[in-house]
């Protein structure tokens, strides 16, 4: 067994020392989060971690740049996003939905960089969902470097993916009827600082901490 590995059990074992009850009760109980948390693939940005979450705390998704896909017929193709949004609101309930968004998103560099392009690849398919982000951020802000261009694009396509949250109709009436949160955090992690999608002004604001 190689080191990376060896580690990964090492810290099993102190994860079950750490939970067995809580893992006892898990099993029989079943699970009932509060929040579902979509957040990006990247090994630096673990939603669990990040959170002190407990194990049954969070349901996550997790996929190359944290984005929420339109809903789209579901008999077409495979939706792994869409189905665990599905799962998430319409039969465990959840009352938050948060978007966790980052700095240096290897996906939004990609994007940015035009290197997504490519039809065969499964990457450049899965960032169209934020294909109008590099034309708008670089428009928008000319004179800005290339740092700061990948910095409003994350935060751009934080965006986007909350307007297509809207788009499932079981959100819209969770939202409506039952007054789910939907928030869009975007966490910096140069600066350590979190941020806070304000779906009035359309503008991010640093969350106090
Ligand atoms: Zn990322």
């Amino acid at each position: 067994m190689n080191i990376a590995l060896y580690r990964l059990i090492a810290g099993f074992k102190r994860f079950r020392e750490k939970y067995s009850l809580s893992n006892e009760r898990l099993a029989t109980s079943g699970q009932t989060p509060k929040t579902l948390l979509i957040g990006c693939s990247d090994s630096r940005v673990d939603p669990a971690i990040m959170t002190g979450a407990s194990p049954g705390e969070l349901f996550v998704v997790r996929n190359v740049a944290n984005l929420i896909p339109p809903c789209e017929p579901s008999a077409v193709g495979f939706h792994g996003t869409s189905s665990a949004l599905e799962f998430a609101v319409v039969n465990l309930k959840v009352e938050n939905i948060i978007i966790l968004g980052h700095r240096q998103c290897g996906g939004i560099r990609a994007l940015m960089n035009g290197i997504t392009t490519d039809p065969n690849s499964f990457i450049g398919q899965w960032m169209k969902i934020a294909a109008e982000v590099p034309a708008k951020v670089i428009s928008e802000n000319p004179h800005l470097d290339k740092e700061h261009h990948y910095r409003i694009a994350e935060m751009e396509a934080l965006k986007i993916s909350y307007k297509n949250l809207q788009t499932f109709p079981f959100i819209k009436a969770a939202v409506e009827n039952r007054h789910m949160n939907v928030i869009a955090v975007y966490y910096d992690l140069e600066q350590g600082l979190l941020w806070e999608l304000d779906s009035l002004t359309q503008q991010f604001k640093q969350i106090e901490i």
